[in-house]
């Protein structure tokens, strides 16, 4: 199955409690596209400057990630984000976005990019977005993921795109900001009767929350002792998540509405969940070093230990207790 990205690729300087990193590679495309290449193919759309590295390419193209559409500007200056964040790791702190080549970016899609089975619109101008949308009208799945800057700066186009998708992933507040609805549950039914059949409520620390028209799901995050910087950990939990929906794809043959549960729902439920778990699980390596450092280096054995130990930590047998006599005052 393969995957197109659209979304930023970016040099990010960061500051956590905990140490800090100049110039590091980021970009809401990269962190996806580096978690989501243990599941699928992955074509990367976007532009750099020419500033922009050999080794940082090399990284994404050593997870087999392709480049091709990776389009250098000359002159031009690589998307910059300059963020930081106090003890609280939920809540980024922007101190300097420079949109650089992004600012006047006309993606051209190539062939092999246009044709892809499942989409993600990674955090971006949703104009862009939109574009890209378009000239992927044959994608099975389309997700989105945005941001409290769009949402205030160019609203009416961020809901012309959710009305297109299949998946919206935003943060709680996100949600609420979006919807201007106080109460999670609502915000995400809102979201549902735009058009997407799924929508998944990003809850840092504290987990992720599905929301379907028939179903709600809820995991926590994995319990760390270490988190260095959270950086990125909203895009590779999108990677896990629409890479494990790919991977499903494939394995029934492109029929994801033929497996569902319950009956009749309209995206297999089951699918949904692992999607969700393999998206936990990703993120948990992204947090534990700074920027791509831990995915990088990140094997298929260790997703695979993660997945079975969250499995663990989260069922219970939900087996009903023997119910007390209830005693009245005489
Ligand atoms: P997250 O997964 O939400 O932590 O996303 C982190 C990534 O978002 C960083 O690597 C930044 O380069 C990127 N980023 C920050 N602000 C923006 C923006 N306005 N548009 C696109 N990407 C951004």
């Amino acid at each position: 199955m393969s995957i197109t990205v659209v979304g930023s690729i970016a040099y990010d300087s960061v500051r956590t409690p905990f140490g800090e990193r100049e110039r590091m590679l980021g970009g809401t495309a990269v962190h996806f596209s580096l978690a989501c290449s243990f599941f699928a193919d992955v074509h990367v759309v976007g532009p750099v400057g020419d500033d922009f590295g050999a080794d940082e390419l090399a990284q994404l193209q050593r997870r087999g990630v392709d480049t091709a559409d990776i389009e250098r500007v000359a002159d031009g200056k690589t998307f910059f984000w300059r963020g930081h964040y106090d003890y609280d790791l939920n809540t980024a702190h922007t101190d300097d976005t420079q949109l650089g080549v992004f600012a006047d970016f006309e993606p051209k899609l190539s062939p092999a990019s246009r044709a892809c089975d499942v989409l993600f619109l990674a955090n971006i101008q949703p104009e862009l977005q939109l574009r890209v949308r378009e000239q992927c009208d044959r994608a099975r799945f389309v997700a989105l993921d945005s941001m409290n800057l769009w949402i205030e700066t160019a609203r009416d186009a961020l809901v012309r795109v959710i009305e297109t998708v299949d998946c919206v992933l935003l943060n709680d507040a996100e949600l609420k900001m979006l919807t201007g609805q106080p109460n999670l549950v609502r915000a995400a039914r809102e979201v549902i009767g735009w058009g997407p059949r799924a929508v998944v409520a990003k809850q840092g620390e504290y987990g992720s929350a599905l929301f379907t028209a028939e179903r709600f799901f809820g995991l926590p995050s994995f319990p760390l002792e270490t988190v260095l910087d959270p950086t990125g950990a909203g895009d590779t939990f999108a990677g896990g998540f629409i890479g494990t929906i790919a991977a499903e794809l494939e394995r029934s043959a492109g029929k994801l509405d033929d497996v569902p549960d319950p009956p009749g729902a309209a995206l297999g439920d089951e699918i949904l969940r692992n999607a969700m778990a393999h998206g936990t699980a990703l993120a948990s390596f992204n947090v534990e070093e700074f920027g791509t450092e831990r995915v990088s280096r990140l094997e298929h054995t260790e997703i695979e230990a993660r997945i079975h130990e969250l499995h663990e930590i989260t069922h219970f047998s939900g087996s009903p207790l023997p119910r007390r006599v209830s005693r009245t005052a005489s």
